[in-house]
């Protein structure tokens, strides 16, 4: 029998999932359907005990549900606890084990597909939400030498700083939290932005000389070229959307259910095709 797998968000009918894991299902040869579920804004646990009570074998979570479905899982694994979000459930017996594979995406686009290490390089993460909840653990263990974490809201981005202290064992020199206006001349290898500012054309407020010479910018908004990307082009950084992001997350995702990895490059390659088209 078909094992059955889906997306579940408020809106999904945007979403890229379905069509990365139907490209994931031809190449490795896996009967698998997988369909995306609108679930209404205050259903979300029932439209999981839907899918699970049908025999669904795995959900993956997007906006605004990743935090109840952390809520809602029997078990965390890898960085989910942490991240205080779940966005990716298998289904084990009766139980619902809770994984966050956003961070790992991020990381393997930057080191294996851009080929951009992130060990003992400075790196500014713009953003406390949830997309930067979900990639601190990760990037964390990377070993940069310096991570400040720069948000609009100074209280959000002090306690996000705050909360991974406590429970990460970081050496509290290299993190440090700061609001835009304050990062003056410091410059950095990796700027990354976790904000959601370029969905509406707009992007933080950042000094001209944050990048250092070859320093890589990079969006987690994807399929577009954002006024952030445009910025660090314009100041010599090498840029990228956060496409591949979102392919290697959904390829940890087919690992965690299926046990094999596809291979991720000619997705990323079809995604940005029907981008430009
Ligand atoms: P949230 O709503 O949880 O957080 C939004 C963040 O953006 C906050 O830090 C907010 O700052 C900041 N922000 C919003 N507008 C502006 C602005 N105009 N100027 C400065 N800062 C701004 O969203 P998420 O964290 O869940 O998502 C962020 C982005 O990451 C989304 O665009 C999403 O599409 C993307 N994403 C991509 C993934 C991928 O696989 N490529 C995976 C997950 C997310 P403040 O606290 O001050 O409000």
């Amino acid at each position: 029998m078909t094992d059955q797998y889906a997306v579940i968000g408020n809106p999904v009918a945007h979403s890229k999932s379905p069509l990365i894991h139907a490209e994931f299902a031809r190449q490795t040869g896996q009967d698998i359907s997988y369909t995306a579920i609108l679930a209404p804004l205050d259903g979300f646990h029932a439209a999981v005990e839907r899918f699970k009570s049908e025999g669904g074998k795995g959900l993956n979570v997007t906006l605004p549900f990743k935090r109840e479905a952390w809520d809602l899982v029997d078990f965390h694994r890898d960085y989910a606890y942490d991240a205080n979000a779940v966005n990716t459930i298998k289904f084990v017996d009766d139980k619902m084990v809770g994984y966050n594979t956003d961070g790992i995406g991020l990381v393997r686009d930057i080191k294996d597909n851009l080929q951009y290490p992130i060990k003992g390089k400075r790196v500014l993460l713009m953003g406390s939400g949830g997309a930067a909840y979900g990639v601190m653990e990760p990037l964390l263990r990377e070993q940069p030498e310096q991570l400040v974490v720069a948000n609009r809201t100074l209280e959000k981005a002090l306690s996000f700083v705050g909360h991974f202290k406590t429970i990460q064992n970081i050496a509290t020199r290299s993190v440090s939290a700061c609001p835009y206006d304050a990062l003056g001349h410091a410059q950095f290898d990796i700027v990354i932005n976790a904000t959601s500012a370029g969905l509406s054309g707009a992007m933080p407020q950042l000094p001209d000389t944050v990048f250092v010479p070859g320093a890589l910018a990079y969006d987690m908004v994807y399929g577009k070229t954002t006024p952030f990307l445009r910025f660090a082009q314009e100041h010599g950084a090498r840029i990228a959307d956060g496409t591949g992001m979102l392919v290697e997350q959904a390829a940890e995702s087919f690992f965690i259910w299926r046990g094999m990895r596809p291979q991720t490059a000619p997705v990323i390659r079809l995604l940005r095709r029907k981008a430009e088209a």
